[in-house]
């Protein structure tokens, strides 16, 4: 097991950031820390990190205990905090012998080209870091979380704020640092777990709501069905859940209604409910789900 979280709780004063919050992430898996702005995200990744203390709980990784071994953790554990942090007037090359210095890393002229390489830095690294845009930016900042080759690498929304080419560079970057490490990412967007992780873990104001394998939450939302129906006169919501198996009616007018419901027998239900009680269909049509709305629900 590379993270092992256990019942963590984290008060700001008298604000509760988590509540209660735990999970294991195995070795080699990519995981998906997903949530809402304000969910609590960037508090457990820096209490995994060990840059602010837990108010209650323990949290292991790699087997080391965050309170009882901080610098075993740290050795361990390679992070992107979120407001990357980088001094913009050191050269690449630079900054990189700076940070592996820290870690007293033996081979570092060959550690540090070794890492400009492996994050496509190449043709960049003369360059001072204020000279890069927020996609290179971003690089140096994994080169940094990957020098001293951590087992774990901690991610915090290190997507925000490219443009959709950098985007794209940095998920394929981390998919493929991802074949030999245990990665945790957190993001706010759904779109960024589909592309790249194994398994999602979502949570909302401090408490995990969901954690599954990214696929089960796909078929969460491949299994259920929501039409779109509109009558020519005027309909009630009750009637339709009460003379067919939706789940869930949401009236959008007297006229208009998104049914839900978990089978494609509910078109033919409609259709004789329309006919029972003389109403004339004037739309049926089936609204395309995304994985993005079992999120919204989850988090509303
Ligand atoms: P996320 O990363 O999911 O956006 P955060 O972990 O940054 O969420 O924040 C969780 C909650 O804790 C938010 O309501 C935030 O305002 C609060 N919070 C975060 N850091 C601090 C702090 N240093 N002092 C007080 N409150 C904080």
């Amino acid at each position: 097991m590379s993270i092992k979280v256990e019942h963590i709780t984290k008060l700001y004063g008298e604000q509760k950031a988590l509540d209660d919050v735990s999970f294991e992430i195995k070795t080699g898996e990519i995981v998906g820390f997903l949530g809402p702005n304000g969910a609590g995200k960037s508090t457990m990744m820096k209490i995994i990190c060990c840059y602010i203390p837990q108010t209650e709980g323990k949290v292991t990784v790699c087997g080391f205990d965050i309170n009882e071994n901080p610098l075993e953790v740290k050795k361990h554990i390679g992070y992107l905090p979120e407001h990357n942090p980088l001094y913009l007037d050191m050269y690449i090359k630079e900054y990189l012998h700076f940070v592996g210095g820290i870690f007293h890393l033996d081979n570092l002229n060959d550690r540090v080209e070794e890492m400009i390489k492996m994050v496509g830095l190449t043709k960049e690294q003369h360059k001072k870091i204020g000279q890069l845009s927020k996609g290179y930016r971003q690089r140096v900042g994994l080169a940094q979380a990957l020098i001293h080759n951590p087992e774990v690498l901690i991610l915090d929304e290190p997507t925000t704020g490219l443009d959709p080419n950098q985007l794209e560079e940095i998920r394929n970057l981390i998919k493929e640092i991802g074949k030999e490490k245990t990665v945790m990412l957190s993001t706010h967007i759904m779109q960024e777990v589909e592309a790249i992780c194994d398994r999602t873990i979502i949570i909302n104001q401090g408490k995990i709501v969901a954690d599954n394998t990214t696929e089960n939450l796909q078929s969460t939302v491949e299994n259920k069905i929501v039409i779109r129906i509109e009558f020519e006169q005027k309909a009630s919501a009750d009637e339709i859940l009460s003379n067919t198996s939706a789940n869930d009616v949401k009236i959008i007018s007297d006229t208009q209604f998104l049914v839900e419901a978990n089978n494609e027998q509910i078109r033919n239900e409609l259709f004789q409910l329309a006919v029972k009680n003389n109403l004339t269909i004037l739309t049926i049509q089936k609204e395309h789900q995304k994985l993005e709305d079992v999120f919204k629900e989850l988090t509303k």
